[in-house]
């Protein structure tokens, strides 16, 4: 596995404060490439990142230490930033959700040209979170992310757990939680990961324990 450091982003874009981290959160961008998104967190000045992009070639950018923190959960739960400064976000670029209109399928909730998406889709059967396709993650992607995971579970000593309930938001039953979440248990108004994230790869290759959803603290 190779990490590359090429997209970094300067210290003033990230709170340089290394934290305790015990928890991953995995997302997707919504966005053209690994190196608009980190364009965007450059400019922006919200402290707005995560520690890593992984591009669909699969390549790894570090964009910041892993044991430091930026906003990336965007949770109205306090004391503000108290679950992006105890985890560690890994963002898919990926185009995300997209409609369908007349056979043609549309990325970024735009109809237009240049918003047109002909790569390999996934298809959900049925509408999740108002979406029935999404942009099919790369199995380069998903490998670099298996990964990826492996190392910083190691490195960080977190718990090697994630729910078995991959698709319901329960940030109250998961606020303490360790282990791999992604964003949209965190939140009902995201779509990342969507449904045809490889969460059978990861947990087999991350040795992930699947933890019951019912016991992740009663609400819902
Ligand atoms: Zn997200």
């Amino acid at each position: 596995m190779i990490i590359s450091t090429d997209l970094r982003l300067p210290s003033t874009e990230y709170f340089n404060a290394p934290q305790k981290k015990d928890l991953i959160v995995l997302h997707h961008t919504v966005g053209g490439s690994a190196k608009s998104t980190f364009a965007y967190w450059r400019t922006d000045p919200e402290h707005i990142g995560t520690a890593y992009i992984v591009e669909r070639d699969g390549t790894i950018f570090e964009v910041f230490p892993p044991e430091c923190w930026a906003y990336h959960l965007g949770l109205k739960i306090g004391p503000k930033g108290v679950m992006d400064k105890r985890s560690i976000g890994i963002e898919i670029a990926s185009e995300g959700a997209l409609l369908e209109r007349g056979g043609k399928y549309y990325a970024f909730g735009r109809m237009a040209e240049q918003t047109q998406f002909a790569g390999p889709r996934f298809d959900n059967k049925t509408v999740w979170r108002d979406y029935r396709y999404f942009a099919e993650y790369t199995p380069q992607a998903i490998d670099s992310v298996c990964q990826l995971v492996d190392k910083l579970l190691t490195q960080f000593s977190i718990a090697r757990q994630t729910p078995a309930s991959r698709l319901d938001c329960n940030l109250a039953g998961y606020r303490n939680y360790k282990g791999v979440l992604t964003h949209c248990q965190l939140r009902a108004d995201k779509t990342d990961c969507h449904p045809g994230f490889a969460w059978d790869q990861l947990i087999a290759s991350c040795k992930l324990k699947v933890t019951d959803a019912a016991k992740a603290a009663g609400t819902s």
